[in-house]
């Protein structure tokens, strides 16, 4: 594509329906402000004529519709002018689903009419579809809707760390640079960055986050006629569809938008052909989404919690704790034996069971792993519990039985019970 431009101050003019495609270089940020004409990053408005900073490597759009000057400092991997885009496809879903909100609204509170749309972006990886999840998410709040944000990409979500699933409302259009506000989600500890290592783990846990998301619809009319955005993850064959498929289920999804794959779609839309008021719907991919192998999906994976710590611009300062072993209760999901070999019939081998709770003994092994606090006060809630926040083995003192981590302040942990999976995080990474 384009050449890496050098670091001086550049204008670009865009003509109207155009977006500027930024890769931000990987060793400092790009500092960016709108001089005339008004434009959005993935539906969020810019400021008028406020220089904002980009962190590096990030990859985003300046998309206009009527036109705009942008000034731009800093050095880009890429930055080229596209004017073939498919966000007039994408705003003229959005508009259909405004009426819906609306129509919802105007229904009787208490019935299935002042359900507003339950929208689910799928497609394979690489497809735009956090993008697009953010993008209609942000155009609904800027017209004053509240619309529930559920993330089920526990590789690539951008509600909290990777390993989880989330949900929150949004209130306010999602800032390009820092996301949601991470207040107060709801969120599900998986504990692997990959759905396989434990799919009935994966299950349960959304059935978990789409009752409580459910609940607190139902007793919020605002939110329920705003309804609902869930981004997914781009496993979309075998058992990444079945997935797929269970989440449309459970959180009753009515509108399907498939990005980038015509077999998902006219599966996806055959299979709901018999269930009624479902739409399955084609969208465009967009010619700005930037394929990232997997070596960088890892990277950013640890980008993600990297941020969690210490802040995007290094603006926080996490605390240094040490504990001793038989201060930390520490959980496991799944994996072990369901029953000890002696108890079992001769030549029978014990099943994993997938939702069991394990004890886990402090030992080397859990160096630089990412810990999720339970907020479950019995471990034997800790499946169905949420999570308050997360911590980062840093040290194991086997000599001293002392663990040091990372935690994003001092003080006790807001939850007696700490669940491991295979996260883990290499600092300097
Ligand atoms: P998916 O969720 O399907 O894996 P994403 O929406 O995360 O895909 O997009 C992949 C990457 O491409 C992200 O870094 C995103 O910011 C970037 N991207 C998406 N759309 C554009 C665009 N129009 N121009 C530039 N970059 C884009």
């Amino acid at each position: 594509t384009a050449a890496a431009a050098a670091s001086t101050v550049r204008q670009v003019e865009l003509e109207k329906e155009c977006e500027l495609r930024i890769e931000v270089g990987p060793n400092s940020p790009l500092r960016l402000r709108l001089v005339s004409g008004t434009a959005e990053v993935f539906g969020t408005e810019i400021p008028p004529e406020i220089w904002v900073t980009y962190p590096p490597r990030l990859k985003f759009a300046v998309f206009t519709w009527y036109g705009a000057k942008i000034e731009m400092d800093g050095i880009t991997e890429t930055e080229y002018t596209a004017d073939e885009t498919p966000m007039i496809s994408y705003v003229n879903v959005h508009a259909v689903l405004e009426a819906r909100r609306s129509r919802a609204k105007a229904s009787p509170p208490d019935s299935d009419m002042a359900q507003g749309p339950r929208v689910i972006v799928v497609g394979p990886t690489d497809s735009g579809k956090s993008t697009l999840t953010k993008m209609l998410l942000s155009w609904a709040a800027k017209q004053g809707w509240k619309p529930t944000y559920v993330d089920l990409d526990i590789g690539q979500g951008s509600i909290t760390i990777p390993g989880c699933i989330a949900a929150t409302p949004v209130e306010m259009p999602i800032d390009p640079v820092e996301g949601v506000p991470m207040d107060m989600p709801l969120v599900y500890f998986y504990g692997h960055a990959t759905p396989s290592v434990n799919v009935e783990l994966y299950k349960v846990l959304v059935t978990e986050l789409a009752q409580v998301v459910e609940k607190q619809l139902a007793g919020n009319a605002e939110s329920r006629a705003s309804g609902m955005v869930i981004n997914t993850m781009g496993w979309v064959e075998g058992v990444g569809y079945e997935l797929l498929l269970q989440a449309i289920d459970t959180f009753n999804a009515n509108v399907v938008f498939v990005l980038g794959q015509e077999k998902l779609w006219s599966m996806l839309r055959d299979v709901l052909k018999n269930k009624p008021g479902v739409d399955v719907v084609k969208l465009q991919k967009s010619g700005g989404v930037v394929n990232r192998t997997a070596k960088v999906r890892q990277k950013s994976r640890g980008y993600k919690i990297r941020e969690y710590f210490y802040g995007l611009l290094n603006d926080l300062s996490p605390h240094s704790n040490v504990a001793n072993f038989s201060d930390l209760n520490i959980y496991r999901i799944g994996g072990g034996p369901q029953a000890p070999r002696s108890a079992l019939p001769i030549g029978a081998e014990p099943a994993a069971d997938p939702t069991r709770l394990v004890s886990v003994n402090v030992s080397t092994d859990l160096l630089h792993s990412v810990l999720a606090v339970s907020f479950a006060k019995e471990p034997d809630q800790i499946i169905s519990s949420n999570v308050a926040g997360f911590i980062y083995i840093t040290d194991i003192d086997m000599q001293r039985r002392t663990v040091t981590y990372l935690a994003p302040s001092a003080g006790e942990l807001p939850g007696k019970y700490l669940i491991v999976g295979t996260l883990t995080w290499l600092e300097n990474n």
